[in-house]
């Protein structure tokens, strides 16, 4: 298969080509080598777009846990690559993910076929961002300098960060290979051993990519794989008394669960991304409604809803309301699903029927709850076998509902309507999450009380909500991260390392207590 090709080269049936001649990796990735689960058990790997089975995956369970543990200590342990330099680590990274880029069609496919977002998404935005963040932190770390302590001239106090040793990242499936890059990056380039664990829903990218960090010389051991359920391969991470830390990405009520692991084994290290319940806020004086409606559209309906700081919620202030509401949904019909095949489709499926069901469970209650379903609010096209749902909008929605407060994780945007400010920041600031907020306004005061006042993570100011720039340290507050760093910037830096303090005296005047 070529890997120079463009897009704009290849068409649904190139594609479709590809898709029927896929091959995949499916044993866990353990020591430097792939093998199946030691118990022999697989799982199906299903297509969202046609509800076929495209593979079996196996299916690690406590054993194979250990057995990666045990690797990633040995890797850690023997200083390969915990003890090697900053700039050595950089060289692996920067061609670990020059062979992501290279190999970013077949990336893309496996991503589109097990996760069903379209493929143009995959291929420009997915794997593109990955490798990106991997070459950031490779890029970064031999830029990082630590620190010293002020100390008088009879000692001299270094304050270095180390490694924690031996991370296990277990992630969503929303974005199954940025996610994998966001842990990968920071913990590799620190000089840790990592233990991956992919969403059951989307294993294939993260399968894949550990024989290519193999070919660009990471040592074996330093990266594992460990495909399988929550309550198997997830759990018996979290319960790990060899694992020192574990970096989440999920929704809160499985990160409530990584606290409680943690607390019941070896009190390890637990970093948290969780959900969110994000506003796009529309003032009556912004540059441009019609600007703000496709930016609200798009913020909601991109990569199906399926996005922790999709925007939600969209508060809209009375006098421009009707014509806000007609614009998103113009630009929201523009996004009906399709083919995720198809170089064209700009909406996909849903990632498995488990989550269809739940978003078409969350349009029920909308209705129910007395809000006014003006868009979608169905399955299409179901004769594909696939998990599709309709760009969907409800009007009138009161920010008690429970479709303003709970997390759907779907292509649905509840339209709130408010009058002043303080009610508005009163409404963004009423949900349990807090991960990001965007206000569209040409007032500069505003903006400024808006973000000060906002309690979340990021906040944006005329552009979209869902923003996630390698650098910028993504990240929240209240349920959305309760403890963590920020993720794919430096500060993740914090959830992978200790700091040390350490101490030399020059003197022996330093000695406190002396023994008589
Ligand atoms: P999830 O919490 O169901 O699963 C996440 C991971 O946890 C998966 O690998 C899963 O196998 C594992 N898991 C599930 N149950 C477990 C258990 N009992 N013990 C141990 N591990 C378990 O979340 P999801 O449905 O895969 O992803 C959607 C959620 O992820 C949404 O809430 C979304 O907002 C969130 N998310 C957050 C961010 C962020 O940066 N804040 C980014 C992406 C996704």
């Amino acid at each position: 298969m070529s890997t120079l090709a463009t897009q704009a080269e290849l068409t649904l049936n190139d594609w479709k080509e590809r898709a029927a001649n896929a091959t995949f990796k499916t044993q866990a990735f353990i020591d430097g080598e792939y093998r199946q689960a030691l118990s022999g058990q697989t799982f199906d790997c299903i297509n969202p777009a046609t509800g076929q089975c495209l593979t079996r995956v196996a299916s690690c369970q406590s054993e194979d846990v250990d057995a990666a543990v045990a690797s990633a200590r040995q890797a850690f342990e023997s200083g390969e690559w915990s003890r090697r330099a900053p700039t050595e680590r950089k060289k692996i990274l920067l061609k670990f993910a020059q062979l992501v880029r290279e190999h970013r069609e077949e990336l893309a496919l496996l991503e589109t076929l097990d996760m069903g977002k379209p493929i143009s998404d995959s291929l420009n935005v997915d794997i593109p961002l990955s490798a990106d963040c991997i070459a950031w932190f490779g890029e970064t770390v031999d830029k990082s300098y630590d620190e010293i302590a002020p100390t008088g001239s009879d000692a001299l106090a270094l304050i270095p960060r180390e490694p924690m040793g031996v991370v296990a990242a277990v992630i969503p499936w929303n974005f199954p290979l940025l996610m994998a890059a966001w842990k990968i990056g920071p913990a590799l380039a620190t000089g840790n051993s990592l233990i991956l664990k992919p969403a059951e829903q989307s294993p294939l990218t993260a399968l894949r990519i550990a024989e290519l960090a193999m070919e660009a010389g990471l040592p074996k051991g330093v990266l594992n794989v460990v495909p399988g359920f929550g309550e198997t391969a997830g759990q018996a991470l979290g319960m790990h008394m060899d694992v020192d830390c574990v970096a989440f990405t999920g929704s809160a009520e499985v990160g409530k669960l990584f606290l409680q692991y943690s607390g019941k084994s070896n009190m390890k290290r637990v970093s948290l991304e969780c959900g969110g319940k994000s506003p796009h806020i529309v003032l009556a004086d912004c540059h441009d409604i019609d600007q703000a409606a496709q930016a609200a559209a798009s913020g909601i309906y991109y990569n199906q809803g399926e996005v922790c700081n999709a925007g939600s919620r969209l508060l809209v202030q009375e006098s421009i309301k009707d014509e806000l509401v007609e614009r998103v949904m113009h630009w929201g019909k523009k996004l009906m699903p399709g083919d995720p095949l198809d170089p064209s489709t700009q909406m996909g499926a849903m990632v498995d029927k488990t989550q269809m069901e739940r978003v078409l469970g969350y349009i029920d209650i909308g209705k129910s709850e007395g809000a006014h379903l003006r868009m979608g609010g169905n399955r299409v096209l179901g004769e594909s076998g696939g998990y599709f749902i309709e760009p969907t909008l409800f009007d009138q929605v009161n920010n008690d509902m429970k479709i303003a407060q709970e997390e759907i994780f779907g292509p649905v945007v509840a339209i709130i309507e408010y009058e002043t400010f303080d009610e508005m920041m009163n409404i963004v600031n009423g949900t349990r999450y807090g991960l990001s907020a965007a206000i569209y306004t040409k007032d500069i005061n505003e903006s400024f009380k808006f973000m000060r006042d906002v309690e979340t993570g990021l906040a944006y100011v005329n552009t979209s909500c869902i923003g996630a720039e390698v650098g910028q340290n993504f990240g929240g507050i209240k349920d959305t991260s309760p403890i963590s760093s920020r993720e794919a910037g430096s500060q993740m830096f914090d959830a992978v390392t200790y700091v040390k303090n350490m101490v030399v005296d020059f003197s022996g005047k330093l000695q406190k207590a002396q023994i008589e």
